[in-house]
């Protein structure tokens, strides 16, 4: 790598880094980044063996993925070894940080299901009177979303609820709803709730990641460098001018460390290593919210329902099948007064059968029980937005390094009587709507997992209109240091019940554009 001054660093190869680097290259400037991680090799890594050849039977190895409840021995490579980059928590209060390393990051790996925030979560703070608006609407994002949508080649079905916007899809030939998906949505409707579609990302070729829809244009150019391996460690500043001038990093083989300069500097790390990266370089905090307002969404929460005249082998045709899905429907008006705030979607699946565990019965008899169940349930699943709030956050401790020795994070989030509310209130009225369409309820699953474990957390460099209370301004900029942006989910205000990445996608360009512009006009390097 020739010791050059590069137009803009990029730290990061996932969703966000990805389509920094396709907008930066396109707008003519020439970009290094730098991803910790190797590339991924397909080819290599899908060679699989049967369980019983695998040193671990399949569970993988004891301690290396302690947090990754998603991890067994098939996949272990993917996700970061939690040996080597450890984070720490109050063992009272765990949190699940789920890690890729790879190039491409987690886009490899989603589970594609594309939402946009709409006004509801843009100006919660309105809506809840607690401040909590993020400093741009729904109109700002939206020619985004629209240019991210496309190029993610997101379907879903249009339906003009402000509380669930529309966006630029492709309408697949949706089927006639079964009668299970229809009856739960007349009585959903009398309940408020309206029925509609999953949303997802199409990509190509089975894959919707940033390398294959994003790196591949911005190599195109000829303007953008790789670097894999990578592992940024810091930060640096002009002294004179305070302005980012660069990065340390260091070889993840050789363990060797390199400086490298460039006239811009754009944080892709993923929410938590990006924030982990300024708290390390002790930059960008004078509002001293760096690291505050950590925030994802609970999930966990499950209900599974047997439709009677489904069982035994002997649905009638057109009954049972298909799925739906919910969108937030509480606390969409002031007036109404619930014990919490903000909303949960919720997602609908008819047609499966029943797991084992869910049943008393053992031998003969659970076999009998499982095969008279096969195909007659229908199960509600939910996501639901935390609240950000201050004291949810992250700090370096300065006890632990990870194997480069650079100092781990140590995460400290609690969840409170807002979420348990929620929970008790999805997992209530999941299960009453199934009874009311007279099916029994096999189980309900009211508890939800610790944070972390929806793998949407975002917050921790939020943004804002005044720089006293936010690290970034609403164009992902560092309020401090001007020629410096945070363009993952660490930007986000709050999250709302949807999943985070078409949003991160779509800021990510929005800031890319802002920042091609101010360095064209000068106002940047
Ligand atoms: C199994 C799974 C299912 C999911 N399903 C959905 C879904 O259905 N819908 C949805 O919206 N979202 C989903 N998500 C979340 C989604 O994947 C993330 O929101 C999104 O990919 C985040 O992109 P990113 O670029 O911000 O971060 P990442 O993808 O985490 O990329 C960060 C990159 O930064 C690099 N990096 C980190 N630290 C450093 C450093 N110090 N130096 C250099 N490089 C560094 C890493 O190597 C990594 O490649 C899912 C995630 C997983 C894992």
């Amino acid at each position: 790598m020739p010791a050059r001054e590069y137009d803009v660093l990029i730290v990061g190869s996932g969703h966000s880094g990805g389509m920094a680097a396709n907008i930066l290259t396109k707008q003519g400037l020439n970009c290094l980044m730098l991803n910790a991680g190797p590339e991924s090799d397909f080819e290599h890594n899908r060679v699989s063996k049967p369980v019983y050849d695998l040193p671990y039977r399949g569970f993988g190895k004891p301690g290396r993925l302690p947090h990754v409840y998603q991890a067994n021995e098939f996949n272990a490579n993917q996700w970061v070894d939690e040996t080597e980059n450890p984070y720490t928590h109050d063992p009272a209060n765990l949190y699940n940080w789920v890690r890729v390393r790879l190039v491409g990051g987690r886009s490899l790996f989603w589970a594609r299901q594309s939402f946009r925030l709409s006004d509801f979560e843009f100006k919660a703070g309105d809506l809840e009177g607690n401040g909590q608006n993020w400093p741009i609407s729904l109109a700002d994002l939206d020619p985004y979303y629209s240019r991210v949508e496309e190029i993610f080649r997101v379907s879903g079905r249009k339906e003009g609820w402000p509380e669930f916007p529309d966006g630029n899809f492709i309408e697949p030939e949706y089927g006639p709803d079964s009668e299970s998906i229809k009856r739960l949505a007349a009585l959903g409707k009398e309940r408020g709730m309206k029925f509609s579609k999953m949303r997802s990302s199409g990509g190509q070729n089975g894959l919707a990641s940033s390398v294959n829809l994003l790196l591949p244009d911005a190599m195109a150019t000829g303007k953008l460098e790789m670097v894999a391996n990578a592992i940024v460690r810091e930060v640096t500043t002009d002294k004179n001018t305070g302005l980012a001038n660069g990065v340390h990093f260091v070889n993840r083989h050789s363990r060797q460390e390199r400086h490298v300069k460039a006239r811009a500097v754009v944080l892709a790390a993923g929410t938590l290593e990006s924030t982990r990266l300024l708290l390390n370089s002790g930059i960008a905090n004078s509002s001293g919210v760096l690291g505050r307002y950590l925030h994802d969404q609970i999930y966990g929460i499950s209900v599974v329902s047997s439709v009677p005249e489904a069982r035994d082998g002997k649905r009638p045709p057109g009954l049972m099948g298909g799925s739906a899905f919910i969108p937030r429907f509480r606390n969409l008006k002031k007036e109404e007064k619930r014990d919490f705030i903000k909303g949960y979607c919720v997602i609908i699946s008819s047609g499966g059968g029943a797991n084992p565990s869910l049943f008393a019965e053992y031998g003969e008899a659970l076999q009998k029980k499982v095969d008279s169940y096969a195909g007659s349930c229908v199960s509600g699943s939910i996501f639901g937005e935390r609240p950000p709030r201050y004291e949810n956050h992250v700090r370096i401790n300065k006890d632990v390094s990870d194997a480069w020795g650079i100092p781990a994070l140590h995460i400290e989030v609690k969840d409170g009587d807002n979420e348990r509310n929620m929970a008790k209130d999805a997992s209530n009225t999941i299960e009453e709507l199934f009874h009311a369409a007279g099916w029994e309820i096999v189980s309900n699953t009211p508890n939800f997992y610790p944070p972390g474990h929806s793998i949407h957390e975002v917050g921790t460099c939020r943004m804002g209109d005044n720089p006293k209370n936010s690290v970034l301004n609403k164009f992902n900029q560092s309020h401090d240091i001007k020629n410096l942006f945070v363009v993952d989910g660490a930007s986000f205000v709050t999250c709302g019940w949807q999943n985070p990445t078409m949003t991160i996608l779509s800021l990510s360009m929005r800031a890319s554009e802002y920042l091609a512009d101010q360095m064209k006009k000068r106002n940047i390097g």
